[in-house]
């Protein structure tokens, strides 16, 4: 049995970090990662920076095959960079394997044949999501059927793409691949999209995607796949229609990742939705044993998995203060063109919350910076509490936007009073000074 201060299983955000971390602080740690691939772990391998650059590149009119060569050539770097910051440090020891729980401080691995048990007073579960397979009937199997993971490895644009699931991967796949010339369908069973945002918004989010030449299939699952030949498959509809297409993307969401851990083997518990249960400060239910990132459930963001690593240093080692209780005011951004982003509540939940909630709405087409980047789309829209003058929350759809949702975040977290935003000087043009007009709220 080899006996480490730290064993960290899975190479993830927080994973990598409070390895690093705590290796700096003359711990011996484990580092165990089943997949040489995913070093680094998801958000640099095969999610955020991957599609963000195909994004990119996709609005920039970048033929497809360039921008798949250009994004493995990055991850491949930063995937090398990233092994490299672990394994060269005295302190951490990497495993090139998968882990699994023998009893609550036992994980067994296996390198090279070699099977070894290890264990550690303090352990961190770090193993992420994995995509979710809905269950279809036909060649779910078939080669033309796809994850968010999958897809972006396919060298050849697919001329027809049917992307089963209307939620954020969904669609910022459906944005970025029409950018590069596919024709694509969305199925959803919402009977409209991105029903959890901002009425308005939603409305003008479905409306550039039409304008864009997407087609949007509201109200359906699809239930049948079917492979028609070496080209195309076809999808039957809960209403059944058929869609053809080169490839289908399933983007139905992601579930935790606990299934070959070995729980059964410890008292570590899983939430009814199969994350790992956690109290405030992440430590599950077996003492000193903790769960970070996507595997605990709740929003799966990068920066949640990093400041998850925080809320478990400030519990470890720290003053105990920073908890799950007093995590504020989570941005994100949907990465269509052009971005959605959003922080705290729409006016609707204002509402419903019992705040006395003003709001305030622009064309982002009413703004000069919007003119000098030749970008009118969108809309912009805070809430404010009128008897407190709080930021209740913004919901941005339009260029920028996923730089300026972390202004009013920041406004949000000092509690700021709106009319701080309001009358700031903001220099010029650019798009933050279309605060000085979107926080003039009406009564
Ligand atoms: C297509 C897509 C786009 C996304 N875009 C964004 C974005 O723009 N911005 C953003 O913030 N978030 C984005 N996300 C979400 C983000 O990628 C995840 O929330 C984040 O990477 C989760 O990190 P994590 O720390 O939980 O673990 P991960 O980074 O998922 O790491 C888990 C690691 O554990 C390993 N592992 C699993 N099981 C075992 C085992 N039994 N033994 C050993 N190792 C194991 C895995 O191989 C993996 O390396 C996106 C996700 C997807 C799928």
């Amino acid at each position: 049995m080899l006996t480490f201060d730290a064993i960290v299983i899975g190479f993830g955000k927080a994973g990598k970090t409070i390895a690093g971390d705590l290796a700096n602080k003359d711990w011996q740690v484990a580092m165990i990662e089943k997949d040489p691939n995913m070093y680094g772990g998801t958000c640099i391998n095969i999610a955020c920076i991957p599609t963000k650059m195909l994004v990119h590149d996709g609005m920039q009119n970048v033929p497809y095959g360039e921008a798949i060569e250009r994004k493995d050539d990055v991850v491949d770097k930063l995937n090398e960079k990233n092994y490299k910051q672990l394994a060269d440090h005295d302190n951490v020891t990497i495993f090139d394997s998968g882990a699994t729980f023998r009893s609550d401080k036992e994980v067994a691995v296996e390198t090279n044949g070699k099977k070894e048990i290890l264990t550690a007073e303090h352990i961190f579960i770090n193993t992420g999501a994995v995509s979710n397979i809905p269950p279809m009937e036909g060649d779910i199997n078939s080669d033309k059927v796809y994850t968010s993971t999958t897809l972006i490895n396919r060298k050849q644009l697919p001329k027809k793409l049917a992307i089963v699931g209307g939620g954020y991967i969904g669609l910022e796949y459906a944005s970025m691949y029409r950018n590069f010339g596919s024709d694509v369908t969305v199925i959803t069973p919402e009977e409209k999209l991105l029903s959890d945002e901002d009425s308005d918004i939603a409305e003008e989010i479905e409306k550039e995607f039409q304008n864009k030449g997407i087609n949007i299939i509201n109200g359906t699952k699809a239930e049948k796949i079917e492979e028609n030949n070496e080209d195309d498959v076809t999808l039957t509809l809960s209403n059944n229609d058929q869609v053809t297409a080169n490839a289908v993307l399933l983007a139905t969401g992601r579930k935790p990742n606990t299934e070959s851990l070995g729980l059964e083997n410890t008292s570590i518990e899983l939430t009814e939705d199969g994350a790992i249960k956690v109290g405030d400060n992440l430590e599950t239910t077996t003492d000193n044993v903790w769960a970070l990132g996507d595997v605990r459930g709740g929003f799966q963001f990068t920066y949640i998995s990093l400041d998850d690593y925080r809320i478990v240093m400030s519990h470890l080692l720290g003053d105990k203060s920073y908890s799950l209780k007093t995590r504020e005011n989570v941005p994100y951004t949907m990465f269509v063109e052009p971005p959605f982003s959003r922080v705290g509540l729409t006016k609707e939940e204002a509402d419903k919350e019992g705040f006395e909630a003003a709001e305030g709405k622009m064309a982002v087409a009413s703004h000069p910076r919007a003119h000098v980047l030749n970008d009118l789309r969108g809309l912009f829209k805070v809430v404010v509490d009128k008897q407190t003058d709080k930021i209740l929350g913004a919901s941005l759809f339009g260029p920028v936007s996923e730089e300026l949702i972390n202004l009013v975040k920041l406004a949000m977290d000092l509690d700021a009073p709106y009319t701080y935003l309001r009358d700031q000087m903001y220099n010029h043009p650019v798009m933050s000074e279309s605060f000085n007009g979107l926080f003039a709220v009406e009564d």
